[in-house]
């Protein structure tokens, strides 16, 4: 069974050699690579390579195709700054009034920003191992999104003075909410076409750490579950799976989670897996949660045989793909991360890499 059918077979229930294990590992796979991440998220052959090296190394059952934020935000005129080797940093708002929200141009996710960087690796990828591993996507969430474009502060002014009744600004956040949404389906589906088997919508600004349970529903619900919905058509086409990645301890939305219609919920480690497979109860398949900061950064191999045998045994008999709870902390020991991949492998039935 090649890591591509295991992971397919594991979302959707069916029975797998052995389980699936995939590190969400964007950035530690290219600098374990020994490469520059400014390289990487400038240049699509030098991302390809890193996360084939990375690949070589490790042989997890999903290659991810990921590194900074600002991909998607920079398509529309945000000014980023790239420095060698680091993080893109954002520079400043390009909505900074009700108005410019509605002078915002439509994008091309194959021509605009660096969308298309992700585009070419993954394509890049599927050409020399694609029958062979999963490969998983990038894709910023609308209300992410809106926090790139608008300023953080900005968009939860708005929210929370359109919530209290304070001031209205409903309709340029439903305006520059589906603007995230329809630039996201157009991306997740040029990157189906170029052979990703996970696209992902991932809204981490849409925690509960940050909005409260009824400002999730109202104001980020809506969007995830239409992209959702749009997407299962084109996945099913694809031989594909959408994931949905929000970080932090978002118990209380879980069965909301649920009710997205994402392929893949991702769960964070603040977040009890327990509960997670107790409330999604096999209406999507669960990736998660090893602490990326925990036991893979500063324990033992052997404590991180111990965390993924927890997490596989908390979530057996489930849709479940071992994965950390968010991503891999740059400097996480190899010889930690193999042990992650060899607590899966031990459970295999003599097959499959
Ligand atoms: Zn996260």
């Amino acid at each position: 069974m090649t890591g591509r059918e295991r992971v397919l077979r594991a979302i959707h229930g069916l029975p797998t050699d052995r389980p699936v294990a995939a590190p969400y590992m964007g950035n530690y796979g290219i600098r374990t690579a020994g490469s520059s991440l400014s390289a990487c998220y400038l240049d699509s052959t030098s991302m390809a390579q890193a996360q084939l090296k990375a690949w070589e190394i490790f042989g997890q059952d999903v290659i991810v195709v990921q590194s900074d934020n600002y991909y998607m935000a920079e398509a529309f005129g945000a000014p980023v700054e790239h420095a060698p080797d680091s993080m893109p940093v954002l520079l400043d708002a390009v909505v900074k009034t009700s108005e410019d929200v509605y002078k915002l141009e439509p994008v091309d996710p194959r021509r605009d920003g660096r969308m298309p960087v992700y585009i070419e690796a993954v394509a890049r990828i599927c050409d020399k191992v694609g029958d062979q591993v999963a490969i998983r996507g990038c894709g910023t969430g609308p209300f992410v999104l809106a926090g790139h474009l608008c300023g953080i502060e900005r968009l939860l002014l708005w929210l929370v003075e359109t919530d209290s009744g304070m001031e209205d600004h409903a309709k340029e956040l439903h305006h520059i909410f589906t603007i995230g949404l329809e630039t996201l389906v157009q991306y997740a589906t040029a990157q189906l076409e170029s052979g990703a088997t996970i696209i992902q919508l991932a809204d981490s600004l849409a925690s509960l750490a940050v909005i409260s349970p009824a400002m999730y529903r109202s104001y980020v619900f809506p969007y995830e579950q239409a992209f959702f919905t749009r997407m299962k058509p084109i996945c099913a086409k694809y031989q594909a799976a959408a994931l949905l990645h929000i970080c932090g301890d978002n118990t209380t939305v879980f069965e909301d989670y649920a009710l997205t219609g994402a392929d893949i919920i991702a769960i964070d480690h603040g977040a009890r897996l327990s509960d997670a497979v107790r409330i999604i109860a096999n209406r999507a398949c669960i990736i998660g949660n090893m602490n990326p900061s925990g036991a893979l950064l500063y324990g033992t191999p052997e404590e991180v045989q111990n965390e993924a045998t927890l997490c596989l045994k908390t979530a057996a008999g489930f849709r479940y793909l071992l994965g950390t709870g968010c991503e891999v902390a740059v400097g996480t020991p190899v010889e930690n991360m193999r042990a992650m991949l060899a607590s899966v492998r031990n459970l295999g039935q003599g097959g499959g890499r």
